[in-house]
């Protein structure tokens, strides 16, 4: 097999592009595809100020290796959510990369904003953990984005992500998800960072083959509590299709965003300030809130260096 740009040894096949390429070839192909994201779908430009959430894991210290690689001057967010010893592994891998970089990384840690990790949380509250730990860290992120007053928040979702996430909405015709599913997803509101998803039109192989490649040391670990079973099997769905196939993942996410203004938005935009933390949220309280509030069965006024409350 011989790389399709040089003729040298072919190191990747891309069926879905219908290529194969060596090591540097495959490597630049990967870079230009996220810089072809940003521009296509108009994430950030080069000055405006990237907070990049990374978890430990590949997509997102992938994702932060290539943004730095292409030029931006990006810094790193890590929650530790202080679940027993999968986060202290998470938080160490995070470290490492970090280590050997020239890069801000700045780390929050769920005992130490909230006093308690999300299991004990979770035990107190009735609602799942996965969507309780996702609400949370939403939170945070959005929150610490606004408080260092970065433009754009961005994260590792990769293509079998997003279109696992589509197929999901689409199965459950959940069509107002559907205009807010995309690459990009602008701010709202003048205290809400935009969110990014540069790896947006690449596929989880092809992110592995790229860590793998670059010796990216990542936490390779699933959470003891993670459940993502609609996630997986979508994913398989699409796997399966993309397998008889090749390029129908990346059709089906990409003819979709061509069509996405069908779609009416339905999400409330009317935000106001959360009466207890002071932070953006539709409803008197905000859910973050409502969680501490649940977990410790009294009022939780959170820590605000900005807004002057709690
Ligand atoms: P997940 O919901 O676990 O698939 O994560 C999606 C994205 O959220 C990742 O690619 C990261 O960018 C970000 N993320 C997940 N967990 C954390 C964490 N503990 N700290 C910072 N960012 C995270
Ligand atoms: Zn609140």
């Amino acid at each position: 097999m011989k790389c399709k740009k040089c003729g040298n040894k072919a190191v990747i096949k891309l069926r879905a592009h219908r290529i194969a390429l060596c090591r540097e070839d495959f490597l630049s192909f990967v870079l230009n595809r996220v810089q072809q994201t940003i521009k296509r779908y108009k994430l950030f430009v080069a000055k405006e100020r990237v907070v990049v959430a990374v978890s430990g894991g590949k997509d997102s210290l992938t994702l932060f290796d290539i943004l730095q690689r292409l030029g931006y001057p990006v810094e790193g967010f890590h929650i530790d959510l202080g679940i027993d010893g999968f986060s202290n592994r998470a938080r160490e891998a995070v470290e490492v990369f970090f280590a050997k970089r020239e890069a801000p990384l700045h780390i929050r840690f769920l005992r130490e904003e909230v006093g308690a990790g999300m299991r004990e949380i979770a035990s107190q509250v009735r609602r799942p953990l996965c969507s309780l730990c996702g609400l949370m860290r939403r939170y945070i992120m959005n929150r610490f984005a606004w408080e260092k007053r970065f433009s754009a928040l961005a994260t590792g979702h990769n293509l079998d992500d997003e279109g696992a996430a589509l197929l999901g909405n689409l199965m459950r015709w959940q069509i107002g998800y559907l205009a807010r599913q995309a690459p990009v997803l602008p701010a709202i509101y003048p205290r809400l960072a935009k969110k990014a998803k540069p790896l947006a039109l690449l596929s989880e192989r092809e992110v592995l083959a790229y860590c793998i490649l670059r010796a990216i040391e990542y936490h390779d670990e699933q959470c003891p509590y993670a459940k993502g079973a609609t996630s997986r099997s979508n994913k398989e769905a699409l796997n399966l299709l993309e397998y008889y196939s090749p390029g129908s993942k990346i059709r089906f996410y990409q003819e979709f965003l061509k069509h996405q203004g069908i779609f009416p938005d339905s999400a409330s935009h009317d935000l106001r300030e959360c009466s207890m933390c002071g932070f953006l949220t539709n409803r008197e309280t905000c859910q973050f809130c409502e969680i501490l509030e649940q977990y410790t069965g009294s009022p939780v006024p959170v820590r605000d260096s900005e807004t002057g409350k709690g």
